[in-house]
């Protein structure tokens, strides 16, 4: 169904050669995608070499599991053989082997907590450890029983309101049960997702489509800017998780974050690659479908911008989607601030996102420059061209004053943004004046 190209993947110097946040990823063999995984976990072949059967595992049996060609690694509580996985992934194999034969739980959310490993993993699941280590139990279920949340976003409150689940007066207050009354770290408490319905689709570049979707009713989901959400859809049987920035509707409308009431729409502007694996199936649901959201993710902080004086925004591609957000915030929420600057690169000029919105928003506000700079343009093209560079940089990030407080953030394919990192180190900008965004 799929038709993914059969060369080595990730192609030589491509994006995908690196992952972000600097772990490599390593070429995988001919007929090693995912795509390619998800096919094997279909084929009905056994991948535990237990024909079906699902044990109980001690400490010393998965200890014994740690060669590649018999390895056993636990998951929150439950055990994988993945030595069947070990060519499909795409981390390679000395990144699964440093948790052979042990729990790599805290290993696996340090890299990949997003990946939905139970749908990818589920045909190599051996069990669960006889002694399983503590799991948190989710008590959402039973206090929405008794529970009523009212988001008042313009005053930056929740009311939670409680009600008895007998109207009779309490003796005594009783116990906190297990695990309530303690904080859990954010990054622990794991992604809750949400299914949204599809509004509306449009078409905003050949391959770029703007989508709405609608939240579930009485739910609230804010994005915060500069932030990202995983989306999941079952493909061919297997959920797949890929992550995504929300934007808004348009440059144009008024900027009506973070204090918009009741946001039941949630916008994305997504590039369909044809032979990619997620896009092709979001590109194919029809209006009134249904997508997994899941909740944000990202570590962009909004102080960043406080008493900011000069934003410069390097975006390559959809690496354009966090600028949106920012754009518009920058120019309606930040007094401080004196120049705004986008230097926005693309292939050719069909490829430029929202480009006739950018030219109007700069000529409305006289702070924002747009640049447009294109790697393969038509021998017409009289703007800028090329790709990222010292040339190129140092001309663009000129400061309005010498002192002043500046921002530039970076978004695009991973060597345009690390390749832009270095640039900007070595026109002595510092860690704290540079946002890069990766995953
Ligand atoms: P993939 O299957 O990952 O393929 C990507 C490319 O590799 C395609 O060109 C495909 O043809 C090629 N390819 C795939 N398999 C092979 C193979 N075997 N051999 C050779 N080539 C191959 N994207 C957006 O459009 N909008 C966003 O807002 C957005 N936000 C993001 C936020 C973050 C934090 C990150 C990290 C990424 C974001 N992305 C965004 C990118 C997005 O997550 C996906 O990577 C992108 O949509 C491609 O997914 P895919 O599964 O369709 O393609
Ligand atoms: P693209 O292939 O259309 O390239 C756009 C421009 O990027 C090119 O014109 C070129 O100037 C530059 N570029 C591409 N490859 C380069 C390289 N090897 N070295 C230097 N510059 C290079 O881009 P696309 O298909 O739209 O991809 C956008 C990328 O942005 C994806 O990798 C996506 O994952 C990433 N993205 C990341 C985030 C995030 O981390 N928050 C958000 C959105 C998109």
């Amino acid at each position: 169904m799929l038709n993914v190209p059969s060369q080595s993947f990730p192609a030589p110097r491509s994006q995908q050669r690196v992952a972000s946040g600097g772990r490599s990823k390593v070429p995988l063999k001919q007929g090693r995608s995912l795509m390619d995984w998800i096919r094997l976990t279909k084929s009905g072949k056994d991948l535990t070499g237990l024909k079906g059967r699902l044990i109980e595992v001690t400490e010393e049996e998965l200890k014994k599991h740690n060669k590649k060609d018999d390895c056993w690694i636990c998951i929150r509580g439950f055990v994988y053989n993945v030595s069947p996985y070990m060519e499909y992934h795409p981390g390679g194999e000395d990144e699964l082997m440093r948790a052979a034969g042990s729990d790599g739980t805290e290993l696996f959310d340090q890299v990949h907590r997003w990946v939905n490993y139970e749908s990818m993993l589920k045909e190599c699941l051996v069990g669960r450890m006889a002694i399983k280590p503590a799991v948190l139990k989710d008590y959402r279920e039973e206090e929405k029983k008794v529970l009523n949340v009212r988001v008042v976003e313009s005053v930056g409150k929740i009311e939670i309101v409680l009600q008895k689940k007998e109207n009779t007066s309490w003796d005594f207050l009783g116990h906190p049960l297990k695990n309530h009354n303690s904080l859990i770290p954010r990054k622990d408490t794991g992604l809750y997702y949400r299914k949204c319905q599809l509004i509306s689709k449009e078409d905003v570049t050949h391959d770029t489509r703007l989508f709405c979707l609608m939240l579930p009713p009485s739910t609230h989901l804010q994005v915060p800017i500069g932030q990202h959400v995983y989306l999941k859809l079952p493909i061919t049987g297997t959920e797949i998780v890929k992550p995504y920035t929300p934007v808004s509707g348009s440059l144009l409308s008024e900027f009506k974050e973070p204090v918009l009431p009741n946001n039941k729409y949630i916008y994305f502007l997504i590039k369909i690659y044809p032979t990619g694996l997620f896009t092709p199936e979001l590109d194919r649901l029809q209006i009134g479908d249904f997508v997994s959201v899941s909740s944000p993710e990202g570590n962009f902080k909004i102080s960043k911008f406080q008493e900011l004086e000069d934003l410069f925004l390097l975006a390559a591609g959809t690496g354009f989607t966090p600028m949106v957000k920012i754009l518009n915030y920058a120019l309606t929420d930040i007094p401080s601030l004196r120049k705004v600057k986008l230097m926005f690169f693309n292939k050719t000029e069909d490829d430029i996102i929202w480009r006739s919105q950018l030219e109007k928003l700069a000529f409305k506000d006289k702070r924002l420059d747009v640049e447009f700079v294109l790697s393969a343009p038509i021998s017409e093209w009289n703007g800028k061209q090329g790709h990222i560079s010292p040339a190129l940089l140092s001309e663009f990030l000129k400061r309005n004053l010498d002192k002043s407080k500046v921002l530039v953030c970076i978004c695009g394919p991973v060597p345009f943004t690390e390749q832009g990192v270095r640039l900007l180190h070595d026109l002595n900008f510092s860690k704290n004046e540079i946002h890069s965004f990766t995953a």
